[in-house]
């Protein structure tokens, strides 16, 4: 297999059937071996029904249903660890995201293992914009990173180094930095954005501070006490 693409799925009813067709008109272009891989997060809207008649319609399509909901994180985990795929590329299911990158994303990817999405002219709410801005800036401050847009789903991963990962919720807001200590060379490109037009995003200003405050405190722990070592010759 060669490309799997993860998707998150947490009250999206109305998003699905679009998303499916044009990502299956874009992945069926590149004429290769693909999967897609839904993760139902707890979904209470009826997004399972209709991953349920997306499934009959589209045979390259899993569907795995979590009992509750249970985070980002866990979704994207569950989808790594079923992955057949060499390169995992993930999304969001809202079509803020555009399929239409993931060649683009495809293309990055020989000198790299992993290549980040940078979402430059992103249309949400600007309260969200800008705190997601000073939230990037003191996350990439304090474990000295550079990576632009941690917010953004769309990325292709080599999956050899997303199995090295053990993931823990609200990680997903790391991943490229797990990922480099594993080895990994990350690189970032620049993708689309779009409104988003069904359903309503699951994270507000508020609803994430703390909790991405006492994330990025175990982020700075583990890469202090990270095992680092190398034998001699
Ligand atoms: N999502 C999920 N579980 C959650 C929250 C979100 O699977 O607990 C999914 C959601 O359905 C979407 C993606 O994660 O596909 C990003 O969420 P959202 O679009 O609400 O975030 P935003 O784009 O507003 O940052
Ligand atoms: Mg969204």
């Amino acid at each position: 297999m060669d490309y799997s693409v993860v998707i998150p799925v947490y009250n999206e009813r109305d998003n699905l059937e679009i998303l499916l067709n044009s990502l299956t008109e874009v992945m069926d272009s590149l004429q290769k071996e693909y999967e897609i891989i839904c993760i139902n997060d707890g979904s209470s809207d009826g997004s399972d029904e209709v991953l349920r008649a997306l499934k009959r319609k589209y045979e390259q399509l899993m569907v795995l249903e979590f009992e509750r909901n249970c985070g980002l994180t866990a979704a994207l985990a569950a989808g790594f660890f079923r992955a057949q795929g060499e390169i995992v590329i993930t999304m969001d299911a809202d079509m803020q995201n555009d399929p239409q990158d993931i060649p683009k994303l495809l293309k990055q990817m020989g000198d790299y293992d992993v290549v980040c999405g940078v979402r430059s002219r992103r249309h949400d709410p600007w309260l969200r914009i800008i705190s997601s801005r000073i939230a990037n800036y003191i996350r990439n401050k304090v474990t000295k990173e550079e990576i632009t847009d941690v917010g953004c789903t769309l990325r292709a991963y080599k999956r050899k180094f997303l199995s090295r990962l053990k993931l823990f919720d609200g990680m997903h807001r790391f991943l490229p930095t797990l990922l480099k200590w594993e080895g990994a060379k990350v690189v970032e490109v620049e993708v689309d954005h779009h409104p988003r037009l069904y359903g309503k995003t699951k994270y507000g200003v508020w609803n994430r501070v703390f909790k991405a405050f006492i994330d990025l405190l175990a982020v700075v722990w583990m890469k202090r006490r990270r095992l680092n070592y190398k034998i001699k010759e």
